[in-house]
């Protein structure tokens, strides 16, 4: 290596992955000192303040990423998982797990002002048992859990769930639906007790004995944290 050889950045990521401003992406030549660090360069974020390790390829497009420090605010709650926590990636792979963070951000401002024609509601026919004909279907998600949380006495370690069902799950403008491989399960909106999401699931209390539905985050299912805005924003409605 030359030096005068400096590293142009790609197109794509002139603009931030993470928080999808333009412009705002400044590249550090790597340096190794005392013989640590990577030597690769560095891509810094003046906006959101993300920093990605940065490794061009033999092609302008075979290049890879990898966030070393990321903004953990909430409204970055998709990228933080998809490119904040994901290590190595490709630019195929980074730049869609972008664009699906922007759309996800969008979502979750829509849900925010009740806007939800995006999940385009809609009755089932013929409806499962205990949905009635005129329930507008807003997420279908599968697998959910019906899950019983632990009981003072109980013999399950602290965390651990009893799990009583799972199957196929239905959010309504009035209910909360599984279908069971047990039995058929189904809660009202003015049933719910709370919400809650993590990194890693989403969960809705319903009655009074800490039973709970419980979806996991899965790369091609609603994310938890725009589910449980969904749900949050039909309770509202529901009041
Ligand atoms: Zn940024």
């Amino acid at each position: 290596m030359t030096e005068t050889e400096t590293i142009e950045i790609p197109a794509p990521l002139q603009g931030c992955l993470y928080c999808h401003t333009e412009g705002s992406i400044t590249l550090s030549e790597g340096r190794k000192i005392l013989g640590f660090g990577s030597g690769l360069p560095t891509l810094t974020c003046s906006s959101c303040g993300s920093v990605a390790l940065f490794e061009a390829g033999p092609t302008p497009d075979s290049w890879r990423i990898r966030y070393k420090s990321v903004n953990k605010a909430p409204r970055f709650y998709y990228v933080m998982l998809y490119l904040g926590k994901a290590g190595w990636l490709t630019a195929e792979q980074a730049l869609e797990a972008s664009r699906n963070g922007y759309v996800q951000r969008q979502r979750i401002q829509q849900a925010q002002r009740g806007d939800f024609s995006w999940l385009h509601p809609a009755p089932l026919n013929p409806p499962p048992p205990l949905m009635s004909h005129d329930e507008n279907v807003y997420v279908t998600v599968n697998p959910v859990t019906f899950q019983q949380a632990m009981r003072a006495g109980s013999v399950l370690a602290q965390g651990e769930e009893n799990v009583l069902d799972s199957g196929r799950f239905y959010l309504t403008d009035k209910k909360l639906h599984l279908l069971g491989h047990r039995r058929d399960w189904s809660h009202k909106l003015t049933d719910v007790q709370r919400i809650e999401h993590n990194d890693e699931y989403w969960r809705v209390y319903v009655g009074e004995s800490e039973q709970h539905y419980q979806g996991t985050n899965l790369p091609d299912q609603i994310d938890a944290q725009l589910f449980t805005t969904i749900v949050k924003m039909l309770c509202r409605h529901d009041e």
